[in-house]
């Protein structure tokens, strides 16, 4: 028992009365969080400004934008995602059909991460919703206005039986995580994705972990210089760096690494992305900001490099001259910071890559087929982009998801759905017809008759 034992029973006892089973109460509850987050919308920037003075377009575009689409798709297809699956009947249970029934894994738990808080905490609750699930949802406790809003907005409107939010930190996630859930959601870092996966196996309750690690860029000798400087800078600095699938590091071709160091300058200059900008991302905390601080070693500085302590913001920094061995390519980036290494063969950049984990993300510039296919072929991730970077999460038909070390699982649209349902295998046999062929007397001819028919 501890404080969490009366509202996971209270959900049990909610769920086992099959109200979330109904697709008509799925989409109703639906359109009541589309509806409470878009009333409460003020209050909800307002919030994440006070946090880390994301700006409203930033909010929008990169949070409540993202859950809007995402709650309109699974209100238009929430039935048929649910629908029973008609499957083949093998000869051998001849008369029978077969049929997949999906149905809601039940007592979800959804524990948020802070650098999108909105929407990775929303997102994976509308596929709960959607999959028929009840849902405690715990964001995460930097942001600390983000996390009140949250609270509040779900407490004013849903009943929690069917829907909480609980605030905290570790100890209130790890007092959570001694009960018994049906499934665990999980984003967040691969240290704390490991004790989450740990906490799950003593109930074996199934998890989804959305986890980091370094996102490579490879940056070949035929790509389009300028878009890919383009692209790359906005994806790099958008919230500050502090993005999952941010561009860690590039890996560049050592023909083209001085252009490119130029072109991504002049990116930088046009772009919104400068300190003396009011919508300018902070870090989110102080021990990211000492920590991402020590990571600029001044002597590699190619460009930037400016860290306002006062107000917890780091310019948008160039290094060159990177080798593997550097505490900066040692660890998840996370800030505003792009180490670039020069490379002179491929196959030797690809190696580099699989001799770490598994990353999240992995984007390649280039216009040569034959090296997209090289480095999409031998390199395992989570997700990524051919002459593009981040872009692959708006698109709802791709699961979202790591590999390894960078997760298990994944979500948006569909893949959320699935995520949040267990697909229950039905034979379903009718009694006018038996077979005699698996009862006694077992003979021989039964037998030759078994092995043609298997
Ligand atoms: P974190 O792992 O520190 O925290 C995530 C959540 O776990 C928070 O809600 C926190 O309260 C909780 N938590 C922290 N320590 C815990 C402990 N000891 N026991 C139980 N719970 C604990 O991660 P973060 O700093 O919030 O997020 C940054 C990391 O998340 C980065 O590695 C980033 O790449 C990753 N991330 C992944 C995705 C994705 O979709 N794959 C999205 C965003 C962030």
């Amino acid at each position: 028992m501890n404080q969490f034992s009366e509202l996971v029973n209270k959900q049990q006892q909610f769920f086992k009365r099959n109200h979330t089973k109904s697709i008509a109460f799925r989409i109703e509850q639906l359109k009541k969080l589309k509806h409470v987050i878009q009333s409460h919308e003020t209050l909800l920037n307002d919030a994440i400004k006070k946090d880390f003075h994301k700006s409203e377009f930033d909010t929008y575009s990169n949070e409540l934008g993202l859950i809007y689409h995402d709650i309109n798709e699974a209100i238009k297809k929430v039935k048929r995602w649910s629908r029973i699956k008609r499957v083949r009947t093998n000869l051998v249970n001849f008369p029978a059909k077969s049929y997949i029934i999906p149905e809601p894994l039940g007592v979800s738990l959804v524990i948020g991460a802070w650098n999108y808080p909105y929407q990775l905490s929303f997102a994976p609750v509308v596929a709960a919703m959607a999959a028929g699930c009840t849902i405690i949802l715990k964001p995460s406790e930097l942001p600390i206005h983000t996390s009140q809003i949250m609270q509040q907005i779900v407490r004013d409107n849903f009943s929690e039986d069917y829907f909480a939010v609980v605030e905290g930190g570790i100890e209130e996630t790890t007092a959570l995580l001694k009960q018994r859930f049906d499934k665990i959601f999980f984003t967040g870092s691969t240290k704390v994705g490991r004790i989450v996966y740990e906490a799950a196996a003593k109930n074996l309750t199934p998890v989804t972990l959305e986890l980091g690690g370094k996102s490579p860029v490879f940056v070949t000798e035929s790509c389009n210089l300028k878009m890919t400087a383009r692209r790359l800078v906005w994806a790099k600095f958008l919230n500050a760096g502090q993005t999952c699938i941010a561009p860690d590091y590039a890996i560049v071709h050592e023909k083209i690494h001085d252009q490119f160091l130029e072109a991504v300058v002049t990116e930088i200059k046009k772009s919104d992305y400068k300190l003396s900008n009011n919508n300018y991302v902070q870090i989110i905390n102080q021990r990211n900001f000492d920590r991402l601080t020590k990571l600029i070693q001044s002597e590699q500085v190619y460009f930037g490099g400016t860290c306002h302590p006062e107000d917890r913001t780091i310019e948008p920094t160039i290094l060159k001259g990177i080798r593997f061995e550097d505490p900066i390519m040692q660890e998840e980036i996370f800030g505003p910071i792009l180490p670039v290494i020069a490379y002179k063969n491929i196959q030797d950049a690809i190696d580099y890559v699989k001799s770490g984990e598994k990353p999240l993300s992995c984007y390649i510039y280039s216009s040569n087929r034959k090296e997209i296919k090289q480095v999409l072929n031998e390199v395992s991730f989570g997700g990524g982009c051919v002459n593009e970077s981040i872009m692959h999460i708006t698109n709802s038909k791709l699961p979202f998801g790591g590999v390894g070390a960078s997760g298990i699982g994944s979500y948006h649209g569909e893949a959320g759905f699935n995520t949040f349902s267990h697909f229950k295998s039905i034979l379903d046999k009718p009694t006018w017809f038996e077979l005699s062929l698996k009862y006694s007397p077992l003979t021989k001819r039964k037998l030759d008759f078994v092995k043609k028919l298997l």
